[in-house]
């Protein structure tokens, strides 16, 4: 049983710098723009309560939640909102103790467009082994995974132009998100295979997609599978995208997947999120994320400084707070 969601660590991608030259399509090429999608808010009572111990002057998170009403009914079964209702009190309660607070600002459902229920996360181009050179989040930052044509539709499509677009965490309800990375076969780097996962959540971190993502939608993280049992997921996902990290914990450096009953970004059912550079600067690095802000005594929101260099794991914006290994 996989508590808390596949994510994404051995994926290596090609470097979206390359540009093509900017001639119009043939008309064969013209696709119908996506109709609008009409979101209504629900369940604002229990929004409520849930944000009911927020604080002013408290670093915060704004998460917004979309819950596509057309989703199949067996993946509505696997992913029920009260299911995730549920997950994102429990996220509060894991990040509370390091004095960061999470406001839902809404919960919305609609119908959306069928071919944005089932996506790959990455583009083909951007798949590699990670059988390069430097650690994985040196790899990643020389190759970054890019999205896929289909994830990146789905998410300029669900996701609304607002103001803040770009410091807001999004969760989408989704059917399937497939996740593709390359397992060495024998250790000596030279056979791969590729295996294809069907995720149950996934952050889309800057880790690992840096700035191939638009601003705009970068704040994106996928729910595919409610964990019953840890109700971990969105606690797990939220710390890949704040804390900027992929399956590490004290001594362990980043894997693919490895089970733990300690530590929020392992398998399992922790959920400490460690300081000091023995804790890989879990904490410090979760208060420097570009998603959190303040409000000042007038309301307004004091945001974080943003990322210098893309956000991978040792953009500038971290200072010390890394980990060199190999
Ligand atoms: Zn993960």
């Amino acid at each position: 049983m996989i508590n808390k969601l596949i994510c994404a660590v051995m994926l290596i991608g090609v470097s979206s710098g390359c540009t093509s030259p900017s001639v119009s399509p043939p008309p064969t090429d013209v696709i119908a723009e996506p109709r609008t999608i009409i979101w209504t808010t629900i369940k604002a009572a229990e929004v409520a309560a849930l944000n009911a111990d927020l604080q002013a002057g408290k670093p915060t998170v704004d998460v917004g939640l979309y819950y596509p009403s057309n989703l199949h009914e067996d993946a509505r079964a696997i992913l029920p909102l009260e299911g995730l209702l549920e997950e994102f009190a429990n996220a509060k309660r894991v990040f509370e103790p390091t004095g960061i607070q999470l406001n839902l600002l809404w919960l919305k459902t609609g119908t959306v467009d069928p071919g944005f229920l089932a996506i790959n996360s990455t583009s083909d181009r951007s798949q590699m082994p990670s059988g390069g050179y430097g650690n994985l989040y040196v790899q990643r930052s020389q190759t970054p995974s890019e999205l896929s044509d289909g994830a990146l539709a789905a998410f300029e499509g669900i996701i609304e132009p607002a103001d803040n677009n770009s410091r807001t965490v999004y969760l989408l309800a989704l059917q399937n998100v497939y996740m593709t990375f390359f397992e060495n076969l024998d250790d000596t780097g030279r056979n791969w295979a590729p295996k294809v996962v069907n995720t149950s959540g996934l952050s889309f971190p800057s880790y690992m997609y840096g700035d191939t993502i638009p601003d705009r939608i970068r704040g994106v993280i996928t729910l595919t599978k409610h964990d019953s049992k840890n109700k971990l997921t969105i606690a797990h996902e939220l710390g890949h995208k704040l804390i900027n990290v992929s399956h590490e914990y004290k001594a362990i450096g980043p894997q693919h997947e490895i089970r733990s009953d300690e530590g929020l970004m392992l398998y399992g059912s922790g959920s400490q999120i460690p300081s000091g550079k023995e804790g890989r600067w879990h904490q410090e690095r979760l208060l420097l994320s570009p998603y959190l802000y303040r409000l000042d005594k007038t309301g307004k929101q004091i945001w974080n400084a943003d990322y210098e260099a893309g956000g991978f794991y040792y953009d500038p914006l971290y200072g010390d707070y890394t980990i060199a290994f190999e």
